[in-house]
Formats: C-alpha cells, sequence, structure tokens
C-alpha cells in the first residue's frame, strides 16, 4: 500500500470511530472531541482528502476529465495547494449546462438527487452516493450538536419538502440523534404552525430566515412556548440583524444561522455560540477571490467564495464558484474553537450593481434601511436609464401605503451619502421613484432584489 492509502485508511477509521459515538448518542464526549480538534492534524487530514478528491475527479468526471491538466497525476500532500491553485474554476453554469457530465461514479450507485434553481432558474441535477448521504448527515448532526440540540429536543421543520431536499437531508439527521420531527413543512398557515409548537412543546425550529421572519411576525407566542424554545436554525439566505433580534424575541430561543450550498448537498458552516461568522467544516477548501481578476485576494479581503468539496464522491466540484461574496474572519473565535470562519454573505457577485457614481451596491444595504421600517413587507429595486441619469424605481409590497410611508422610503435612501451626493452633487443619479405594489411578481425562482433594466451597464 502507498503511504496515500494508509494515511487514508487511518483518517477514515477515526472518523468511523467518531460516527459511532453519534450513533450511540455518547453527545459529551462528541462535544469535546469538537472543542478540542487540533488544527494541524485537521489540515493534514484535509491534504490527505484533497489529492484523493483530484484524482479521482480527474479520472471518473467526464467533465474533469476534459478539463484538469495532465500535471494533476503528480499530486502529492505537500504541493496539492499550489496545484489546486492553478486549476480552472467550475461554474455554476457549467453545472447547469449538463449535470450528468459531473457524475464521477456509476449511475447505479446514486442513491439519491436533489435539484436546484440558482438566481438565473436554470435547473442543476446533483447526485449522492451512499457515502455522501452519510457525510451529509454527519455535517448536519455536528452543527446540531454544536448549537446544544440532544435528543430531549422537540424540531419542527418549516422548510419546504420540495425538490432541494434539505427538509428530509435535517430530517434524517435528526431522527439519528432520536429527537421527534414534525415535518410542517411551510406549506400551512402560520397559525396552525402555531398550533404545533404550542401542542407539542417544540424546542427547535429549521427554516429559512424570510420564512421563519414573517412567522415570527404573525403569531404571538405564549411566554410558556417561548421558554421552551432553545434553537432557531435557519440557512438558505441570510438574516439582517434588526430581523434576528425580531425572531428572537417572537420566538424565544437562539437563532443560528448556517451556510450551505445545495451544490455541496448543504453544510458549508454554521455559527456557534459566539455568533460572529460561520465556522467552515474541514468538508471542504475556501478560497476567496476577486469575482473580476479572479485573482486570490489577501486574507480578510472582501471576495467570491470558492469551494472545493472534499467528500463527496458522487459529483466532486473543483474551484467551484459560489457566486457568494464572503471574507475571512481573521483572529481566533472567543468560542474557542480553531476552525476557521468565514463573513456573513454580503450579497451575490452577478447580484452587485453599479449605481451612479460609480458606487457598488449589494442588495443587503437596501435591506438594512428598509428592515427598520414596519410598513414595508418586501422590496425589490430595478434601475434604468433616463436622460444619461440612472434612476431608481423603489417597488414597495406593503398592506398601509401612504404619502407618508413614501417619504419614510425617501429619507431612507437620502441617509445613504453615496445616493445624496449622486443625486444633489454629482447629478449621475434622477429622484427616487417609490411604487407601492399590494403583491411580488410572480415567479418561482429566487427573487433578485436589485435588478439592472439599463442597456448600457456602467
Ligand atoms: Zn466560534
Amino acid at each position: 500500500m502507498t503511504s496515500q492509502k494508509i494515511l487514508t485508511y487511518f483518517i477514515n477509521r477515526r472518523l468511523r470511530q467518531f460516527r459511532q459515538l453519534i450513533d450511540k448518542l455518547d453527545l459529551d464526549r462528541v462535544q469535546r472531541k469538537i472543542s478540542t480538534v487540533d488544527i494541524n492534524q485537521s489540515e493534514f487530514s484535509k491534504r490527505v482528502n484533497a489529492v484523493n478528491i483530484l484524482r479521482h475527479s480527474a479520472i471518473n468526471s467526464p467533465y474533469y476529465r476534459k478539463t484538469l491538466p495532465k500535471y494533476i497525476r503528480k499530486l502529492d500532500r505537500k504541493n496539492v495547494y499550489s496545484i489546486l491553485r492553478t486549476l480552472p474554476f467550475t461554474t455554476s453554469a457549467a453545472v447547469s449546462a449538463n449535470s450528468e457530465d459531473f457524475l464521477a461514479i456509476p449511475k447505479s450507485e446514486v442513491i439519491s438527487v436533489h435539484f436546484t434553481y440558482g438566481t438565473t432558474g436554470n435547473k442543476k441535477t446533483i447526485f449522492n452516493s451512499k457515502n455522501d448521504l452519510q457525510r451529509l448527515k454527519y455535517s448536519y448532526i455536528l452543527g446540531m450538536i454544536n448549537c446544544g440540540i440532544n435528543p430531549s429536543d422537540i424540531a419542527q421543520i418549516v422548510y419546504s419538502y420540495g425538490v432541494w431536499a434539505l427538509a428530509s437531508h435535517i430530517q434524517d439527521a435528526l431522527r439519528t440523534l432520536e429527537i421527534v420531527v414534525l415535518p410542517t413543512g411551510n406549506y400551512m398557515n402560520f397559525q396552525d404552525q402555531k398550533k404545533f409548537i404550542e401542542e407539542f412543546e417544540t424546542t427547535v425550529i429549521f427554516g429559512t430566515p424570510s420564512y421563519v421572519y414573517n412567522l415570527a411576525k404573525e403569531i404571538g407566542l405564549s411566554e410558556r412556548s417561548k421558554g421552551k424554545m432553545k434553537a432557531i436554525m435557519m440557512g438558505g439566505e441570510g438574516l439582517p440583524e434588526h430581523r434576528r433580534k425580531i425572531i428572537e424575541e417572537r420566538l424565544g430561543g437562539e437563532v443560528f444561522l448556517n451556510y450551505g450550498l445545495n451544490e455541496f448537498g448543504g453544510g458549508i458552516g454554521s455559527e456557534c455560540k459566539a455568533h460572529n461568522g460561520y465556522h467552515v467544516f474541514p468538508s471542504s477548501i475556501l478560497e476567496i477571490i476577486d469575482p473580476q481578476t479572479e485573482e486570490l485576494v489577501e486574507d480578510g479581503e472582501w471576495g467570491e467564495l470558492v469551494l472545493t468539496s472534499l467528500s463527496r464522491e458522487a459529483m466532486p466540484l473543483i474551484r467551484y464558484r459560489t457566486g457568494d461574496i464572503s471574507r475571512i474572519i481573521l483572529g481566533n473565535c472567543e468560542c474557542g474553537m480553531k476552525l476557521p470562519r468565514i463573513d456573513y454573505i454580503k450579497g451575490r457577485a452577478d447580484d452587485r450593481v453599479i449605481i451612479g457614481a460609480a458606487e457598488k451596491y449589494y442588495p443587503i444595504v437596501f435591506d438594512k434601511l428598509f428592515d427598520s421600517i414596519t410598513e414595508v413587507q418586501d422590496y425589490w429595486i430595478e434601475i434604468i436609464r433616463e436622460d444619461e441619469r440612472d434612476t431608481m424605481k423603489v417597488y414597495i409590497l406593503t398592506k398601509n401605503g401612504s404619502k407618508s410611508l413614501e417619504q419614510k422610503i425617501i429619507d431612507k435612501l437620502y441617509s445613504l451619502d453615496s445616493i445624496k451626493v449622486d443625486i444633489e452633487t454629482t447629478k449621475t443619479l434622477n429622484k427616487p421613484q417609490i411604487i407601492i405594489v399590494n403583491k411580488l411578481p410572480n415567479n418561482n425562482i429566487k427573487r433578485r432584489r436589485l435588478v439592472d433594466k439599463r442597456k448600457f451597464k456602467p
């Protein structure tokens, strides 16, 4: 046996032993192991796994057979990262164009598929092997244990039980922890969700931030139910601070955000009790690039997250451009865990819009502005070109449209110096137009909040 094989054997044996502790529900020991993870050992294992996954991809994936260079065969643990950084990026468009081209195991060994629709609405098929599902399940479990979830909990899943399969992956993880699951999904009305919370004394809720936020706003939970609630676990989108507070106040419990990627089956990283970014699990290699130049940025600078999956055998993705903008958080986390951290996602690289005198905006800027106005249920902004200047058409979804609400929106926009200056001084921006609406545009793909409708973009 080569040393690579021997090392892989020992890494997998350690992993099996760790999973056995979880299966036996010996969660105290699991927790101790997580908090005392030796970062050097973990980095070493990552290198061994990276060599395996790059070789596996180059040999077995039709897409990577074509795109990875021949020198990939000369990989070893020492040069694996420097070689990785020379490899071509994988784009979301390539995966949606032909998902099956990425399949690196015989189709007969695929035991589950799920689907994802990006902001462009093109479908991607994601294949999983038996091992992939196991790894996925245990990564969810680790995230849960880390947030203090244990077999005494009652979990209510308000994610959609749809094609992206997140709800069923979470359910599998919860069942392993012998936790009672209420699979209420997101299709019943809020008052019925409330009845489940109260009747079964739910202690953990799993859902998307926007759904849970609306749930929290609509239902008045009894103090007793709030007292029972331990954690609200959310993922799939970001969460402005203001909304986090409202959710915690109205539902009880502590909010934990997760960052996942459907293309990787979910779970990339999760918040700890310090709530300062996401700890990234060792199951992927993280890089941050400038989305325009594609060069790596310095540690701590903002850029597009690029991920390489170390643990997905059915459909490995090498240097996958996530489109998500984040940065590495420097320094140690106060929780004591050594796993590296990334900041909350600031936006998507393709959501960034330049408005007025070359100022770049992500939707989160406007999320923050409008979130503090209680009448605003939702919004989107179209940028058009009129009289050689940019115009922001701000659509506001509300039940209570009024002139004073319109004025509040305008005041909020003017509170951003860059917008005020571009309207009044540089004259690159017209006054914003506020349009009150009572329903959202009707489409089922992920909705964009900043839509660039100019023919000639700066
Ligand atoms: Zn931490």
